[in-house]
């Protein structure tokens, strides 16, 4: 690569499920990665085949405490994404989103880097409003078992707001809707995961509620895409802006897809929806459309297959 279009790029929570896609990117279009995680949910078998690469530098480093390094670009993902991981240590994961967006924009102001946040549709809360657009305030229950992490999701944009109105940090929010795809942890209670080894495994499908509650998924893929576009998007365009598949399924036509693609014997079972479970969501994403020429590409059960394959390898 061209020495002026070659970025020294931080990626935290790099060896997680989204963020080793990412430095798979950064690091295939030929820029210096450093990947910063500190291993709680992520794994060093999802950057592996990265280790031996010149443009690639791992970093074991919890986001809590302050770290210095000269970079031009972060993407700050670090951040337990599964009910079951967050939920773990409720306190740590406010650090982690609070005190860890601290540290990056602090980092991205002195050494005037520009930021990327990986926010989420979890801020909109259970929604009263269907579609979610950006506009939208949400309807979150502050003292709840998920606030941990979509109240700390919130105060990360509202930090990343205060310093670039009150700082000029250059920053980019992007609210990320329901992702999946190979390397998601099998064992991270999230639905697609679970269904698929449950299939694979021929165990019973766990269905919470009735499985009419709806989510749109979006393959990594796609959303990998969508984060670089927005980080090499025009600056005055900070977002929050939604990623994600608006291709709405219910929980149940979810759970007949993966039966169907695994060839599996498994039946589905009924179990307690956890409480302030959302009903519906599905992003509104006309603004990353209009902004960013971006859209989602891969098909459900195409996306799905690709899962399939990856958790198939990985259970044998
Ligand atoms: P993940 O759990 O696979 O990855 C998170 C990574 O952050 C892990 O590697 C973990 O070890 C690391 N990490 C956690 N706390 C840390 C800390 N204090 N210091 C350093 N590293 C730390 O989750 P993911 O699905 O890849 O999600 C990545 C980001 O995208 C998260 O911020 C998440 O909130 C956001 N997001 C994901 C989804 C999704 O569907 N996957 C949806 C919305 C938002
Ligand atoms: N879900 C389910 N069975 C499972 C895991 C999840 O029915 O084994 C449901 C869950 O109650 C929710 C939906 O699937 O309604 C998506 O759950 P996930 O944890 O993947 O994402 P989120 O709720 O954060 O969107």
């Amino acid at each position: 690569m061209k020495y002026h279009s070659h970025k020294r790029i931080l990626v935290t929570g790099g060896a997680g499920f989204l963020g080793s896609h990412l430095c798979d990117r950064l690091v295939g279009q030929g820029h210096e990665v450093l990947c910063l995680d500190n291993f709680f949910t992520g794994s060093k078998s999802n950057i592996a085949h990265l280790l031996g690469k010149p443009n690639f530098e791992l970093i074991r480093h919890d986001m809590v405490l302050p770290v210095f390094l000269e970079v031009d670009e972060i993407y700050n993902l670090a951040c337990p994404a599964s009910p079951v991981h967050y939920r773990y240590n409720p306190v740590k994961t406010i650090k982690t989103n609070v005190m860890g967006a601290i540290n990056m924009l602090g980092l991205a102001k002195r050494v005037k880097a520009k930021i990327l946040q990986a926010s989420t549709s979890e801020i909109y809360g259970n929604p009263l409003k269907h579609p979610q657009t950006e506009d939208y305030w949400g309807n979150v229950n502050p003292i709840g078992a998920r606030s941990c992490y979509d109240e700390g999701k919130r105060c990360a944009e509202t930090l990343f707001f205060d310093y670039h109105r009150e700082n000029r940090v250059n920053i980019r929010v992007v609210r990320i809707f329901n992702t999946y795809g190979p390397r998601m942890h099998p064992n991270d209670g999230r639905v697609v995961s679970n269904f698929i080894v449950q299939a694979l495994n021929d165990q019973d499908i766990t269905v919470y509620g009735d499985g009419s509650q709806s989510r749109s998924f979006c393959y990594v893929d796609d959303l990998i895409e969508g984060l670089v576009r927005m980080m090499n998007g025009p600056d005055d365009f900070t977002g929050p802006v939604n990623m994600g598949n608006p291709d709405e399924f219910t929980i149940i036509e979810l759970a007949r897809k993966i039966i169907e693609i695994t060839d599996s014997h498994s039946k589905i079972i009924f179990n307690p929806l956890p409480k302030d479970d959302p009903m519906q969501r599905r992003p509104d994403i006309s603004l990353a459309m209009e902004k960013l020429k971006w859209e989602p590409v891969v098909k459900l059960e195409q996306g799905l297959k690709k899962t399939v394959e990856y958790f198939a390898e990985i259970l044998n």
